[in-house]
């Protein structure tokens, strides 16, 4: 019998069999849900023995739900969601037509998953354009509810562009619309709520972690009332709120500025050594650079929505790309999260044994940390390393590896129970 996960004291509660409902997801949902969750379950039994085991329950969503229900996203699933505060998906299929956006969206938005958590980290033996994958060790918040994402947009032509850019040009007094009679115009909501949770929660995770430093990636020189905000925000709330333990770049350019270079240089030295955070800000361009030519130098990324979907998918491409690339929506207010591969369904390779399970496998690990069970979560990271070294693995990266072995999606999976056995 499963028991419920509860969250009580900003604490995750979690019984020896808590129930975790998944969403099989569509296309290679199909394929890719069930091996992956044998091989979280031989990670567990391996871990604790017959003491813990998770309660699978399906819940319904995408084109299964459709079929059954005539839903694609009933309510009884997001009650469900709800009632077991963390759950697993497989991908889903964005519906055509019928007044749904994308069903990713809608659940993020329900149950108000405000940190999209990308870690990425390189394999041994899995094919990267980068000549040092082995010194990509990142983990990136993206903030989830904001940004131009919130879908705030007017096309010209359609009368509320034209009434927007009256409003701007009459009322606001903007003279900077180049080209005023065919201009769209997106809006882009930066709050200093939505900015301070999900900076709290890198900042926590930083520390809690050991990690080294948090980098908070903004374009304020431009933007400087929505991005620029979220970086002043974030200083502010790094020294108020977390000053027994990160020290940030801001208060060295101060110490710099009273007492200069050598003073500021010791103060940062003496903040390393006694295991502070570091927090610092780095222009996105900067850091889609130095992310790329020095990995070491970043380790957790806090960032907003729209540069946290170009660096998401930049980190992955250098460490194998987004079918090993592994993702967690969540609320650390709450509870909620709902881990899920990153990928789509490739519906291309669907039923074929071609899809690659890791990204799924790979949420099954961050969904095993966030339960605190982290003995299993590192059996599986260690029984896939074993396998990728191996150079076992399925269609996508065997076309990509010299002297591989192929494997399908099952034997791939079996393939990492082996080595958890
Ligand atoms: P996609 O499903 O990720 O597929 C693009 C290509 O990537 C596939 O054709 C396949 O390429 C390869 N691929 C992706 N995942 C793989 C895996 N696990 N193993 C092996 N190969 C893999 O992207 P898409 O075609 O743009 O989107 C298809 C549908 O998925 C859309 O309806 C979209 O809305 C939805 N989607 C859902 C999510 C989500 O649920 N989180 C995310 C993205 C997209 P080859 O076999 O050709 O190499």
């Amino acid at each position: 019998m499963g028991e419920i996960i509860t969250f009580e004291k900003h604490h995750l509660q979690v019984p020896d069999n808590p129930i975790v409902p998944f969403i099989e997801g569509d296309g290679i949902g199909k394929d890719i849900m069930a091996p992956s969750q044998k091989v979280i379950d031989a990670a567990v039994e391996k871990a604790y023995g017959s003491r813990k085991k998770i309660v699978w329950q399906e819940v319904l969503a995408g084109g299964k739900a459709f079929s059954q229900t005539g839903s694609y996203l009933p309510e009884e699933t997001l009650n469900t969601l709800k009632k077991h505060l963390v759950g697993i998906k497989g991908p889903l299929e964005t519906p055509v037509g019928g007044g749904i956006r994308s069903l990713n969206v809608a659940l993020r938005q329900t149950l108000d998953l405000f940190v999209c958590l990308r870690p990425v980290r390189w394999f041994k033996g899995v094919p990267s354009p980068i000549r040092y994958p082995s010194l990509v060790d990142m983990h990136i918040f993206r903030e989830n509810t904001e940004d131009i994402y919130a879908g705030i947009e007017f096309m010209t032509g359609d009368g509320k562009a034209e009434k927007l850019r009256d409003f701007l040009i009459n009322e606001m007094g903007a003279t900077q619309i180049r080209f005023p009679e065919s201009s769209s115009f997106g809006i882009k909501p930066i709050s200093k709520e939505g900015s301070e949770r999900l900076i709290r929660a890198a900042i926590f995770y930083a520390v809690e972690r050991q990690l080294p430093s948090v980098t908070i990636v903004h374009k304020g020189n431009i933007m400087k009332f929505t991005e620029g905000a979220f970086k002043n925000w974030g200083y502010n709330l790094a020294e108020t709120e977390f000053s027994d333990n990160v020290f940030t770049w801001r208060q060295y350019q101060q110490i710099e500025s009273e007492k200069g270079k050598e003073e500021a240089q010791k103060a940062l030295e003496d903040a390393k050594k006694s295991g502070k955070v570091i927090v610092k800000d780095v222009i996105t361009d900067a850091f889609l650079q130095d992310s790329l030519l020095h990995p070491y130098n970043h380790s957790v990324i806090a960032t907003m929505n729209l540069n946290g979907d170009y660096i998401s998918d930049q980190l992955a491409a250098m460490v194998g790309g987004i079918g090993i690339s592994p993702g967690g929506n969540i609320n650390f207010q709450s509870g909620y999260a709902l881990f899920e591969a990153t990928h789509g369904t490739a519906p291309d390779i669907a039923g074929t044994g071609k899809a690659n399970p890791s990204s799924l496998i790979l949420s099954g690990v961050m969904l095993l940390e966030y339960l605190g069970w982290r003995e299993a979560a590192e059996h599986v990271f260690d029984a896939m390393e074993h396998t990728f070294a191996k150079r076992r693995v399925t269609s996508d990266l065997h076309r990509m590896m010299e002297s591989a072995t192929l494997l399908s999606t099952t034997e791939f999976a079996d393939e990492i129970i082996r080595n958890i056995h």
